[in-house]
């Protein structure tokens, strides 16, 4: 008891710890930041003998990360690398629980997955806490994103985590929405926390990154997806890993102001005669509006999108630059999401420019 009370003391705030984590030793005359290390290999009898099993530039970021998550981290070649090796965790002919809507990239590797008879996947709305429940019995998986892309649903995580082990199935969650500055689904006893780096804790849309975490109790899992890592190949390459580390230093600043300035815009956003609702779960720098017009909306969304002067008419999602875009204009896109549905992510410019060129747009409609 009185270790943990110590411990509570000492423990540093987040916004301390995304600075000061994943640095060299103090020596004298040690550089601040680590070294980007290009190398395919090392000579022998060290550590690590080839750099697909590891590069030391990858550790500052996966101890950042893993500490941040209050887990151990291993960084691969994009989100989907991450995801694609936590998918590869479940047998062949095994059951996984899924969002009906969720990132397109997840929703069509699993029913592309169904489709070759490799898997059986039960689709469910997460915000149905007794429907998930009832889809548990008999899977090895439920997968979880909360907030969802782009609908921005919200899971009570922690209940259904507990439901799902009691049926004996893993959890995983895409924690890319929240970064572990706004939710630590391992607190919540989650067995595998995945990442899409690309978004906010790179946050500068200049590198393609992902990430798994998985609590200290999970040593066979990340065991598993270190071996996945390596002999898949999905690895990180040293410069996209420093940058993410890079971006990482600033992202209690980011995320303050992006949220700050998300909160402002759906506010304003719900009073516009053009918008037909806003969905925004309250917290986060993404918000997500259906568009009035002709018909369904979808080309007045377009439209909306596309006459943005700031904001920048794109995919992706997380940087420090406002971006919009038409979901639906994505093939793969699941069909619970609305065709006049603009995605954005707000960024951390000044919230009245970004407004101003908001509305510019949807006038012009
Ligand atoms: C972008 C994204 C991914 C995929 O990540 P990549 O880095 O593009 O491969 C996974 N999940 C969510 C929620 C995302 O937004």
């Amino acid at each position: 008891m009185e270790q943990q009370d110590d411990d509570a003391q000492t423990e540093l705030s987040p916004r301390t710890k995304v600075v000061a984590l994943g640095r060299p030793a103090r020596t004298p005359g040690a550089a601040l930041n680590p070294p980007v290390t290009f190398t395919s290999t090392y000579i022998a009898d060290g550590p690590a003998n080839y750099a697909r099993v590891s590069n030391p530039t990858w550790t500052p970021l996966e101890e950042a990360v893993g500490e941040l998550e209050g887990g151990e981290a291993l960084v691969f070649s994009s989100g989907m690398a991450a995801v694609s090796a936590v998918l590869a965790l479940v047998p062949a002919g095994g059951v996984v629980v899924a969002p009906a809507s969720a990132y397109n990239g997840v929703v069509v590797t699993l029913a592309e997955a169904v489709e070759e008879g490799r898997l059986t996947v039960r689709w469910v709305d997460v915000t149905d806490d007794e429907a998930v429940t009832a889809a548990l019995p008999g899977a090895d998986l439920l997968w979880l994103e909360s907030p969802t892309n782009p609908l921005l649903d919200i899971a009570d995580i922690r209940a259904l985590t507990a439901a799902a082990h009691a049926a004996g199935a893993l959890v995983a969650v895409d924690n890319t929405f929240a970064t572990p500055l706004l939710q630590r689904p391992l607190e919540d006893d989650v067995d595998v926390v995945v990442h899409s780096a690309t978004k906010y804790l790179a946050g500068h849309s200049d590198v393609l990154l992902g990430i798994t975490v998985t609590p200290v109790r999970g040593r066979a899992i990340h065991d598993r997806l270190a071996r996945r890592r390596l002999l898949g190949g999905a690895i990180a390459g040293p410069m996209e890993a420093w940058l993410a580390l890079r971006g990482l230093r600033t992202l209690s600043l980011r995320l303050e102001r992006a949220c700050d300035n998300a909160a402002e815009l759906s506010r304003r956003l719900t009073d516009h005669p053009r918008i037909a609702r806003v969905r925004y779960p309250g917290w986060g720098a993404i918000v997500s509006v259906e568009v009035d017009g002709e018909g369904d909306g979808a080309t007045a969304a377009e439209a909306f999108a596309a006459g943005t002067r700031i904001w920048s008419n794109s995919t992706s999602l997380g940087g420090v630059e406002s971006q919009l875009e038409r979901r639906r204009r994505q093939p793969g896109e699941p069909e619970a999401v609305p065709v006049n549905l603009v995605r954005m992510s707000v960024g951390v410019e000044d919230v009245d420019d970004l407004w101003a060129d908001l509305v510019q747009a949807l006038d012009a409609l």
